[in-house]
């Protein structure tokens, strides 16, 4: 029997690709805690802390959170011991600079990224689910011209990690077309052929 190799997972899709959704899915299925740098912020938001009050204008207009403000909440909840075993991190990193700065925080502990998902879904899709999701949800981040904002910082800087993580041979890509159960099976087919599983 192959030896299992612990979960330290990054799932990547531009936004409106379901990587949320997934992300807790498959945190959930494996075990580990789902990490969303955009969650944190969201919950700060709404919980009124210092924090939120730090990054509500920046995150209301679609650009992107300060690296370091960004990695230190980061390194924060990966300190903490139920990340120890493994975790999966969605939306962090999401330039090439916090793709050195987590390997800076990761290689002392003598812990890398066991594989990065990308989930694929083509642009018209991910607008069009975006657009759902504001009438759904009502996001402060999902207006028209803030969603055009966020998808041009993806093209621009969170598809170069990409090729960071493509030359390490850690990044599965997954089709993020078709029932969210389907999409689910894909991911944790991909996972287990790199031996991370349950
Ligand atoms: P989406 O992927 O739909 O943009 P997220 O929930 O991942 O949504 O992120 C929401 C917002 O939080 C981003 O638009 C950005 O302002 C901020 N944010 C999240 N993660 C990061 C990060 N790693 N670096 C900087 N800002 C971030």
């Amino acid at each position: 029997m192959t030896e299992s190799v612990l979960a330290r997972l990054l799932i990547v899709g531009p936004q409106g690709s379901g990587k949320g959704t997934q992300g807790a899915r498959i945190a959930e299925a494996l075990g580990i805690p789902a990490i969303s740098t955009g969650d944190v912020f969201r919950a700060n938001i709404a919980g009124g802390t210092e924090l939120g009050l730090q990054v509500k204008a920046i995150i209301d207009a679609g650009d992107l959170v300060s690296d370091e403000l960004t990695g230190a909440v980061v390194r924060d909840r990966l300190a903490q011991p139920d990340a120890a075993n493994g975790f999966l991190l969605d939306g962090y990193p999401r330039n090439i600079a916090q793709v050195r700065d987590l390997d800076e925080f990761l290689a002392p502990r003598g812990e890398g990224l066991s594989a990065v998902i990308e989930l694929d879904v083509p642009r018209d899709e991910s607008i069009a689910r975006l657009h759902q999701r504001a009438v759904d949800q009502g996001r402060a981040d999902d207006t028209e011209e803030v969603i055009a904002n966020r998808l041009a910082i993806y093209e621009r800087e969170t598809a170069p990690i990409l090729d960071v993580y493509r030359a390490r041979g850690i990044v599965d890509a997954v089709d993020g077309i078709g029932a969210l159960d389907e999409v689910t099976e894909r991911i944790l087919g991909a996972l287990a052929a790199r031996s991370i599983s349950v």
